[in-house]
């Protein structure tokens, strides 16, 4: 089964609107070999900086996602951001449930349930993270606490629409720390993952679902890491901010 690469950079809260077109600029430029068709690159840029990296990306390959969705169609909900406001701002993907919502703003299995489910109901593609702590790995618990978020994170989705649904596997412990899973320990978490999801969805679903490797990913791994049988590809925040490492990383991943 052969699975579209994505490589996805997750700006978190970094980047004014003129340093967001600037940087979408700078990867154009670079991207603009043919040969850049055969995986799916795509800059998460904060809220504020959606409308010039759109205005920027337009007619490139590169396709623009957010980094967060409220459930709700609209109302009382303050500082929140609907799937209609994505929509129309021409937001083509939308992270959910990121370690960095889950440790610092209260994210749930439950809620990253029903962002995804707002984000399928409007047509967004989204990228659903999961990934254990360090002690959970050092306990022994890492496949429990992926089974949990999966089930619940991903309960009541149907199979057609899960298929659709890019899993970011995400060590907490690996992200932004410097420390990457081996390709051998993503491997292994990676199929975890989609027998996982064979559990759920069956075996058809589960082998058209792209799984994401995220954690300290750079030039320097990310070939290795991408070319195992379940990694499709990387979730980058770090390397993600300046062009030539962004690129470099694109360029490894396709083995170019
Ligand atoms: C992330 O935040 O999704 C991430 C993987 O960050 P970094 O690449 O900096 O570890």
């Amino acid at each position: 089964m052969s699975r579209k690469v994505i490589i996805a950079g997750n700006w978190k809260m970094n980047k004014t609107a003129a340093e967001g077109r600037e940087l979408v600029e700078a990867l154009k430029a670079e991207l603009t070999c043919s040969c850049y068709d055969q995986l799916d690159i795509v800059v998460c840029p904060p809220f504020t900086t959606i409308g010039a990296v759109v205005e920027a990306a337009r007619g490139s390959r590169i396709k623009v996602g957010a980094q967060n969705i409220h459930w709700a169609a609209n109302g009382a909900f303050t500082g929140e951001i609907s799937a209609d406001m994505l929509k129309t701002a021409g937001v083509e993907y939308v992270i959910i449930g990121h370690s960095e919502r889950r440790q610092y703003f209260g994210e749930t299995d439950a809620t990253v349930n029903s962002r995804l489910k707002a984000a399928i109901a409007a047509g967004l593609k989204p990228i659903v993270c999961i990934g254990e702590l360090l002690e959970e790995r050092e306990g022994g618990l890492t496949e429990k606490v992926l089974t949990t978020q999966i089930r619940g994170g991903f309960d009541g989705i149907s199979g057609e629409k899960m298929a659709e649904v890019v899993v970011a596997y995400e060590p907490v412990w690996a992200i932004g720390t410097g420390k990457t899973a081996t390709p051998d320990i993503a491997q292994e978490t990676h199929a975890h993952i989609r027998k996982e999801l064979a559990a759920m969805f069956g075996e058809e679903v589960a082998a058209k679902v792209r799984i994401q490797y995220g954690g300290s990913m750079k030039a320097d791994n990310a070939r290795e890491l991408v070319a195992q049988p379940d990694i499709d590809g990387g979730l980058i925040g770090g390397a993600a901010l300046k062009a030539d490492s962004f690129v470099a990383l694109i360029n490894e991943a396709m083995g170019k």
